[in-house]
């Protein structure tokens, strides 16, 4: 086991807290961060690894949500308006705060029919308008000609024009462990493979957590004053560890994403087809060398493991083959994965009726506080709420107010410094001339100021790719060991980089040089590379 972690499970043992974050997806480590940051005494524990649950599987859109504006207002929801508003504003917060892991871009909605026009352009302005002085570029009419020249891709016949908006984009599992690595530098204590399996209360009071180590086998109790339940889909689970006959509030859906060929795409224009045939959006994006299609929403059972449906794969290929010149065949998809949505059925979260309807806040009667539902763009202000009432739980008196509108998340640093010195931070140890430009590209956009000393690994002889054709190389794979709590190979492959994410094919084929570059760092026996080999490579076949 690496020492890093070693250090955090002993101070886990050790330590008596104020906080217990249970989960580690974008919830719970933007918790752990707004917490740790106030100054408050912090665990957070992931029963898998950190974003292994829906927070690796989004879209990766950070956006204010141009269908849930037109949702807002077609029912004159001024509730909902207010959402897209506040989501807005975190999207500049989170371009400001993660500059390497986040990047504008530009999206074609395509017109087939002229009525369309005014419906869509007012609407792509409102949605300007809303984003005031934080828009990221004015949405403008394009036409048929110019659509075809910027989307190649895109279905000719009948085509009248496009809009062009502009959104945000982010590595969502990157960003979620830059949320918990900063949440560490502030004094957090966090753990993954750290799973509650019960709760225990005192005086009716929850007061500690049963946890068992997936990586060492312990079991032992976590001591805290007040527990949050950030367990996403799963917090009905951890809900009833407090009481064992609490009533399921959540609803599951699963949201499917497929992966295929760079060509389709632009490498910085998406496409938004806004109203599929049972009047859903479908997105096609440009993500890391490839393109990602999505998204499907079918109800779903709770699954540590969700599947990509096959009749969910075939929605998307079909929904895309109306928009597209040429159809996609299903031995283009180069990987498919599910994500579950928790949707809240309100009826037994009984004091969260004044609370917006994208999440709920619930405190149950032995002080277990559950946050569930938003987005990965409102993750900040979930967290914030959840601390206010933490603090207000707790009786704590932290020693600062929340600040992370402002706090740059690690690696974020010196590329906000300005000019020279900036330019000296990245570039002073010649990172590019020794890397080809796509891998100097993705270590800058994966560790942002921490990218050189990466590169420093590469230049010790770590620099060979994990796959033809993508920008990962060994360098990652020893970084995620050593710095990024990675333990297992399906750490590495699926969420220090994205390989398992991008490429099935290339994922597996990764396999064996992963998981030799973890035995050694790790001192695995022949046993254990074994047995961890073949755990990835399991998981690869069934899917992530
Ligand atoms: P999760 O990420 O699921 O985290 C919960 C964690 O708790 C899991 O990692 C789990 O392992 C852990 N856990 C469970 N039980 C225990 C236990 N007993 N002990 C310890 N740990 C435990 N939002 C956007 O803003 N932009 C998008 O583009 C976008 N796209 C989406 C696309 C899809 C298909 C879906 C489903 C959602 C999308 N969202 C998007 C929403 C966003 O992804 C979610 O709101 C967010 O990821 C939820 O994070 P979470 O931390 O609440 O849940």
């Amino acid at each position: 086991m690496a020492l890093f972690r070693e250090n955090e499970i002993k101070a886990l043992k050790q330590g008596r807290f104020e906080l217990l974050v249970i989960g580690g997806g974008a919830t719970g480590a933007g918790i752990a961060l707004d917490a740790a940051s106030r100054g408050l005494r912090v665990a957070l524990v992931e029963r898998d690894d950190f974003a292994s649950g829906t927070s690796s599987r989004s879209t990766k859109l950070v956006h204010g949500g141009v269908r849930y504006l037109e949702q807002a207002i077609k029912l004159l929801d001024l509730g909902r308006l207010g959402l897209v508003n506040a989501a807005l504003r975190e999207r500049a917060v989170i371009l400001r705060i993660a500059p390497h892991l986040t990047r504008r871009l530009a999206f074609l909605t395509p017109l087939y029919r002229w009525r369309s026009l005014p419906y869509y352009y007012t609407g792509l302005k409102l949605y300007d308008h809303l984003a005031g002085r934080l828009s990221l570029g004015p949405s403008r009419f394009v036409s048929a000609q110019q659509a075809r020249a910027c989307f190649p891709a895109i279905k000719r016949t009948g085509l009248k024009g496009g809009l062009i908006y502009f959104d945000g984009q982010f590595d969502d599992a990157r960003m979620n462990l830059s949320l918990v690595l900063t949440a560490r530098q502030y004094g957090a204590v966090v753990a993954n493979h750290v799973e509650v399996r019960g709760l225990d209360k005192r005086s009716a009071r929850i007061r500690a957590a049963a946890v068992h180590d997936h990586i060492a086998g312990d079991d032992w109790e976590i001591e805290a004053q007040v527990v949050i339940n950030a367990a996403g889909p799963f917090a009905d689970l951890v809900r009833r560890m407090d009481d064992p006959l609490a009533k399921p509030t959540l609803n599951l859906s699963s949201g499917v994403h497929i992966v295929l060929d760079q060509r389709l795409c632009a490498p910085d224009l998406g496409l938004l087809i806004p109203r599929t045939a049972d009047g859903r959006v479908i997105f096609l994006i440009p993500w890391m060398g490839t393109t990602l299609a999505g998204t499907t929403d079918s109800p779903a059972a709770v699954d540590f493991h969700p599947q990509a449906a096959n009749q969910d794969i075939d929605y998307i290929l079909r929904e895309l083959a109306t928009y597209l010149e040429h159809p996609i065949d299903r031995s283009e998809i180069k990987a498919a994965w599910s994500g579950l949505r928790p949707l809240i059925g309100a009826a037994n979260v009984a004091n969260t009726a004044a609370l917006p309807r994208d999440h709920a806040i619930d405190v149950s009667p032995s002080g277990l506080i559950t946050v569930v539902g938003g987005k990965w763009t409102t993750y900040r202000l979930m967290a914030k709420e959840a601390v206010d009432r933490a603090i207000e739980l707790g009786g704590f008196a932290p020693r600062l107010r929340c600040f992370t509108d402002q706090l740059l998340l690690l690696g974020a640093h010196e590329l906000r410094l300005e000019g020279e010195q900036a330019a000296g931070c990245l570039r002073g140890r010649n990172m590019d001339a020794d890397l080809p430009v796509d891998v100097a590209s993705h270590l800058r956009s994966a560790y942002g100021d921490r990218a050189p000393q990466v590169a420093e690994i590469a230049a010790r002889g770590y620099f060979s790719r994990l796959a033809q054709g993508y920008p990962f190389i060994e360098a990652d794979v020893l970084w995620a060991a050593r710095e990024e709590m990675a333990c297992t190979v399906m750490d590495v492959l699926a969420r220090r980089t994205r390989l398992a994410f991008l490429d099935n094919a290339a994922a597996r084929a990764a396999v064996p040089r992963v998981s030799k570059l973890l035995a050694q760092e790790f001192h695995w026996d022949e046993l254990k590379l074994k047995v961890e080999r073949q755990l990835a490579e399991e998981r690869l076949a069934q899917g992530l």
